[in-house]
């Protein structure tokens, strides 16, 4: 994967090999989404368990595709994992931030802008993207985009079966 920083290309390795969450859970209680991005061949299947007070309690990650999808998957299963909804939705939100400020980057002129936004992107309010942030180096390959917002895309449509059942 040339063109990505050592560090990053490293964590995003590490969730590939080594996916956190991976299996399902029994539905119901789950609620099973799945979602397939066609331009690469990326298939993310996402499982949540969604107790009263609307937590998050068990999330389980299934699916195949390219090293992007997976490690995405692997992450946001990560993240969001004992949060709220709510929270939930935030990262989707502080995410695909993520991805859109450096889409809209492309034809920026230099480093040190780039650099900026960075800074003010791992300050945005409550939420900590953490190695969430080793993708941030996908958006200079702009079809991988798809490929990295693929499970938020699914755990979004988890979210709004969960919330259509309670
Ligand atoms: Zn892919």
């Amino acid at each position: 994967m040339p063109g990505l920083d050592d560090l990053y290309r490293e964590v995003i390795l590490d969730h590939y090999r080594s996916p956190r969450n991976q299996g399902e859970l029994e539905t119901p209680p789950a609620v099973r989404t799945e979602g397939f991005n066609p331009l690469c061949g990326d298939e993310v299947i996402v499982f949540i368990d969604v107790d009263d007070n609307n937590v998050i309690t068990d999330i389980a990650i299934g699916g195949q595709g390219c090293s992007i999808s997976q490690a995405s998957a692997s992450m946001m299963s990560a993240a969001i994992k004992g949060t709220s909804m709510g929270e939930a939705r935030q990262f989707i939100s502080a995410f695909k931030g993520l991805m859109s400020i450096h889409e809209g980057e492309l034809g920026g002129d230099g480093s040190e802008a780039e650099m900026g936004i960075d800074a003010d992107v791992a300050d945005a309010g409550d939420i900590r993207l953490g190695d969430l942030e080793a993708l941030k180096g996908v958006v200079k390959f702009p079809v991988r985009i798809k490929c990295a917002t693929l499970s938020w895309n699914t755990l979004a449509q988890a979210l709004d079966e969960a919330a259509g059942d309670a």
